[in-house]
């Protein structure tokens, strides 16, 4: 007799309801409030009032001194690396575990993206590995705050500065969380951060760039404003050259400043409860043969959690891999199951530009292999319910006690391909 439900057998939650999970994004009556001001105010972009709002406010939250908000959260990257005049012929450094704007940013100015391995318990890009991989071409390197989890900043400062590269923090993942006291995006020379729908802040789209540096702060404005300095109006006139700076339209709208405007004021409550919840599921998994949570960088308190990730060991599970465990927990009911990241060299676009990328280590990314076909995570608005975690828990000891089921589901998988 089947006992998961993927083989036929009794679904553990067949009512989502009860697992109280909150809708994403968020629509409080606050949030619609000023919305309606924007609206009735007519300042819909060019440096609104709720834009400059929104980045001092942004800013302050990750103790950086300056915020510049732009449309995504892929150009802050590309005009991070414009900002260091980053472009062909440079390399720039990335974890292999990522998003693909990570390295397509570097692509985006005519670089080359170089990928290197991550730290086999934070998923975080191994500060050995980036030193290994720098060359006289290397001009910068871009950090990835994983998930729920901080790069060690300690150690890639110090290589950074020895051989002279901007390191510029990719902080999609990681509003609200602090590396020993200091929020992510403030610690190197450039952060950035995306609102994008399925962020921890969202408005749809978004991005901002954080930094300390005022010289940076006004060429980041420029760069997303075509050339126009802070203060001066589209078509009024620049009272300074741009630097030779060849700048773009990467503005956002006041419309999602407004958003989040809002959604800052809740965001380290529910950030709070996400971190409560997973220490309760950690409590379990790391107890379980084979499954291990991704651990938080070691100075990394608090975190937010954008996925919260558990990894199960191949060898433990005798080849299971991640899609077959994701449908398996899915069929559940639990919401427990996809989203994390491939290598980013085996994303599509990276599969057109072999001939535009390297790896640091000729042997490739072994454990970057590991991690991402073999982990699978919960998102951050599963995580703020305590009905939802438990949910986690017993579905994992439920198709842990039952594997032989999921790698039968996998063969027939493989059989179909
Ligand atoms: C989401 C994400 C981005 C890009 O953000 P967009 O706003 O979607 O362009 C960059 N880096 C990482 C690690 C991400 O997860």
């Amino acid at each position: 007799m089947a006992k998961l439900a993927i083989s036929g057998g009794e679904k553990l939650y067949p009512d989502v309801k009860a697992l109280n999970v909150p809708d994403w994004p968020p629509r409080t009556d606050k949030m619609r409030k000023r919305l309606l001001e924007v609206f009735e105010s007519g300042a819909w972009s060019f440096n609104s009032p709720a834009e400059q709002q929104f980045e001092a406010e942004f800013a302050e939250f990750q103790n950086a001194r300056y915020g510049i908000f732009m449309a995504n959260g892929t150009v802050t990257l590309e005009c991070a690396l414009l900002a260091f005049g980053v472009g062909p012929g440079d390399e720039v450094i990335v974890p292999a575990f990522t998003w693909m704007a990570t390295a397509l940013a570097a692509s985006y100015v005519g670089a080359t993206p170089v990928f290197v391995d991550i730290e086999p318990d934070t998923f975080c890009m191994d500060p050995a590995k980036m030193e290994a991989a720098i060359t006289p071409k290397t001009k910068a390197v871009i950090p990835v705050h994983a998930y729920s989890s901080m790069a060690d900043m300690d150690k890639i400062m110090a290589i950074a500065r020895k051989h002279n590269l901007k390191v510029i923090e990719d902080s999609a993942h990681a509003h609200g969380t602090k590396w020993n006291g200091r929020g992510a995006g403030s610690i190197g020379d450039v952060g950035s951060f995306s609102f994008q729908q399925s962020k921890t802040m969202c408005s749809g789209e978004g991005g901002i760039c954080t930094t300390n540096d005022p010289e940076i702060a006004e060429k980041l404005f420029l760069l997303k404003h075509i050339g126009y300095v802070r203060g001066n109006k589209q078509g009024g006139g620049s009272q300074k050259p741009p630097q030779g700076l060849l700048c773009h339209n990467y503005r956002c709208t006041a419309f999602q400043a407004a958003l989040l405007a809002e959604e800052l004021k809740d965001f380290p409550e529910r950030a709070a409860r996400c971190a409560e919840n997973a220490e309760y599921i950690r409590r379990y998994v790391d107890s379980m043969p084979g499954l291990k949570m991704q651990a938080r960088g070691r100075l990394a308190d608090p975190q937010s959690f954008y996925i919260l990730s558990i990894h199960f060991d191949p060898e433990v599970f005798e080849g299971i891999r991640r899609d077959a465990m994701i449908a398996a927990c899915g069929a559940e009911g639990a919401m427990i199951g996809g989203g994390g990241h491939l290598p980013v060299y085996s994303q599509q676009l990276f599969n057109l530009r072999a001939d535009q990328y390297r790896f640091g280590d000729p042997a490739g990314c072994p454990v970057t292999e590991k991690i991402a076909w073999h982990t699978i995570g919960m998102s951050h608005p599963a995580l703020v319910s305590r009905e939802s975690a438990e949910a986690t828990i017993r579905t994992l000891e439920k198709v842990c006690a039952n594997i032989d089921e999921v790698r039968q589901y996998q063969a027939k998988l493989d059989a179909a391909k």
